[in-house]
């Protein structure tokens, strides 16, 4: 705990951070081991030797028996498997060891993680390589080292190398363009924000839940009396245990080295949502991985648990992941921030091109960047952006670009002067009135807010796929553009020329209505509603040659991933297909039974005594017809279940979604309304109210 409130004490106190490198490395290794983490450039064997024995000594003096590779598989979570740091002597004792090949390099086992096809090419063998630009830490008594993961064959097996490669991605293609406005920057990196939301349940309740149990979501539950209608949750006063479980949460955090920032209560009941200040998107995806799990274990420790599924609650706004995204400089030159002087809105304007562009080209792979089963429950369902992706520039940058595509004013002179046509670019800044929460990419103000992300999700996926999209645009753009003898000329007209070719993808409307569907589909936007909708076009050809030219994955790590994130779809299914089966069969029928019968013995002791009850008579035939449908209902998805067909995974996926899911629907309708009608005594778990208000 802090003893007071000086976040500076106790701020990174469990990473290997610079000050501690400076203080424990001699001067030439921390120099060179700067020049890596902030350029790059490769790592000699002597310094990660020298640093290996640094990092031990600093992590058992803070109790570390142990280190791990921490990576970041294919399922989107983090892996870890732990070694202690003893090597035994010859006098048969143990001396603490670490050396630099174990911090450059580990051998977990990699056969239980998904690979996709790749499983057989290269035999599940797969290493952990250290990521020097993301600083090692400590947790439980460990030493963590950040790591990628690959196959002995050199394919990626991880979302942490492809996202370091599409930054690398960004960096090139940027740099291009920047130096034809004379600018040298030594690196440009993409950097991201993100919003985190989720829900905070009782503990001891979610533990009488077989479905929060299994599948992290309620697969049954009717609406409580009271849900999110009165808008009084949202920036509400927050919970005096809530707010003792936020205030662990940060500390942690902020040990970890984590720039937790903000915090609120989110618009349904129990939902909250935590927000760090930007990093790159290497640091961040890492460091948002590390707030998942310690907003899970802090919970815990407070008699609660952290729901991060997007939709946990039916009827109940779910949790997203706002993925704040911009590029910049390492000179702190953010390139998406509108300036006032001409030359530098030339600038401006072909970063905003290129980024239109981008969403325009490859609305496909950004759709599916977010699509999990979990997610499809939120997308579209008035809650959040729809499944179209569009973009959203707000009133001032909208009229801008209107007024450019218009060609007024538009004037150039030989070389030096550029006038827009618009005075001069309003210094646009982030406010209420400029904000469009249903737009699923929004401006606002010098960076785009990708708001459909689900709250679950890695944002490492996420953001290899707007790194690289956008690498991609600039890229071409570079190529049109160099040697050019006119060039801001040149590079005006092009903005002008993209921002006509792509006004398709701009909407500044409410991407809630069912006219912005129709319009959207006039427009030729695609509206991939549900993950197998949008799966295949990961693995389009157009995919494949984009990643493959940006150098970010190759053909075979396209199709392998695009097959894992298919057979996790297809997975988180099966297993609420069975969870519900379970639930209905065991609880539910068995309680719709009991209270049914205690209903009609109630009625033969009436009719005995010569009562009269037609009301009751009535309700008992209500709860003996809906209980024969619960079982109808219950023996479809039986049947849906055991005709899962053995075919590819598309098809699979196909079947989930077409029969399977309606199944499960059908079930959950009879389910909930029984829940009406049956007494809570009876009722197998807790009901949303409890879940929702005993917070
Ligand atoms: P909102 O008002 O949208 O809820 P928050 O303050 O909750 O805003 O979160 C905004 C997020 O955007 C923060 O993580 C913030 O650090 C991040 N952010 C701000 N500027 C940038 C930028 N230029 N690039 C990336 N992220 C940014
Ligand atoms: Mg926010």
């Amino acid at each position: 705990m802090m003893e007071n409130g000086d976040v500076s004490k106790i701020f990174g106190e469990n990473v290997f951070n610079l000050p501690t490198m400076k203080a424990r490395l001699p001067k030439d290794i921390y120099k060179s081991l700067v020049k890596t983490i902030s350029e790059g450039t490769k790592l000699d064997f002597e310094v990660a030797e020298v640093v290996a024995n640094a990092m031990k000594d600093w992590a058992i003096e803070k109790g570390c028996t142990h280190y791990t590779h921490w990576f970041q598989p294919m399922t989107g979570l983090t892996a870890e498997k732990h070694d202690s740091f003893i090597q035994p002597t010859d006098d048969k004792t143990v001396i603490m060891e670490f050396s630099g090949k174990e911090l450059v390099m580990g051998e977990p086992d990699a056969s239980s993680f998904p690979s996709g096809g790749l499983r057989a090419t290269f035999e599940a063998r797969g290493y952990t390589a250290w990521d020097p630009t993301s600083f090692a830490f400590i947790k439980d008594h460990s030493l963590y080292i950040p790591t990628s993961f690959v196959s002995y064959t050199g394919e990626v097996l991880d979302k942490k190398t492809p996202l370091l490669r599409s930054e690398a991605a960004i960096d090139k293609a940027a740099k291009r363009v920047l130096a034809l406005f004379g600018k040298n920057p030594k690196r440009v990196v993409a950097y991201v924000g993100p919003e985190q939301e989720y829900f905070l349940v009782d503990k001891k309740l979610r533990n009488q839940r077989k479905d929060l149990l299994l599948t992290g979501r309620t697969l049954f539950g009717c609406k409580p009396a009271k849900g999110q209608e009165m808008d009084d949750h949202y920036f509400g006063q927050i919970k005096e245990r809530v707010a003792a479980f936020m205030k662990e949460v940060d500390e942690e955090l902020w040990k970890l080295g984590v720039l937790a920032k903000t915090k609120h209560n989110e618009v349904a009941p129990a939902q909250h949502e935590i927000a760090p200040i930007f990093s790159t998107t290497n640091i961040s995806n890492d460091h948002n991985q590390i707030t998942m799990e310690v907003l899970k274990k802090v919970a815990d420790h407070h008699g609660l648990y952290c729901l991060l599924h997007e939709k946990p609650y039916e009827g109940i706004n779910g949790s997203g992941k706002h993925n704040n995204w911009s590029i910049g400089t390492s000179d702190g030159e953010l390139l998406l921030k509108p300036g006032k002087k001409p030359e530098q809105n030339v600038q401006f304007l072909l970063f905003l091109a290129a980024v239109i562009k981008a969403v325009d080209d490859y609305q496909d792979i950004l759709r599916v960047s977010v699509a999990t089963a979990g997610n499809d429950h939120r997308l579209g369902a008035n809650e959040a952006p729809p499944a179209i992706i569009s973009l959203y520039l707000g009133d001032q940058l909208a009229a801008v670009v209107e007024q450019l595509k218009s060609g007024h004013g538009v004037k150039y002179e030989q070389g030096k002067l550029i006038e827009t046509g618009v005075e001069s670019l309003p210094d646009i800044q982030k406010d209420s009135t400029d904000r469009n929460r249903t737009s699923p990419f929004a401006f606002t103000g010098n960076r785009f807010e990708f708001r459909a992300p689900g709250s679950r999700q890695s944002i490492g996926g996420i953001n290899i796929v707007l790194n690289t999209i956008v690498a991609e645009t600039l890229t071409e753009f570079a190529d049109k553009l160099e040697g050019c003898s006119d060039f801001p000329k040149a590079a005006l007209d092009l903005a002008i020329q993209t921002f006509r070719d792509h006004e398709r993808i701009i909407f500044n409307g409410n991407g809630y209505s069912d006219e912005w569907v129709e319009e959207a589909e006039r427009r030729g936007l695609l509206n991939l509603k549900t993950t197998p909708d949008a799966m295949p076009y990961f693995k389009s050809k157009k995919s494949i040659d984009l990643f493959r030219k940006q150098g970010v994955f190759t053909q075979v790590e396209v199709e392998t991933r695009t097959e894992i994130m298919m057979e996790e779809y297809n997975n988180t299914l099966h297993f609420e297909m069975l969870t519900m089966l379970e639930m209905a069969k065991q609880e539910i029928l068995p309680a719709c039974l009991k209270y049914t019968k205690f209903v009609t013995d109630d009625l033969s002791s009436k009719k005995a005594l010569g009562l009269d009850a037609p009301k009751e008579l009535e309700k008992a035939k209500q709860l003996t017809s809906l209980t024969e449908e619960l079982m109808a209902d219950i023996d479809t998805l039986d049947v849906a279940t055991a005709a899962v067909p053995d075919a590819d995974v598309y098809d699979t996926g196909m079947y989930y979604k077409n029969t399977v899911i309606p199944a499960m629907d059908k079930l959950r309708v009879t389910a909930d309304t029984l829940e009406t009608l049956v007494a809570k005594d009876y009722w197998p778990f807790p009901t949303y109210t409890e879940l929702l208000y005993l917070v």
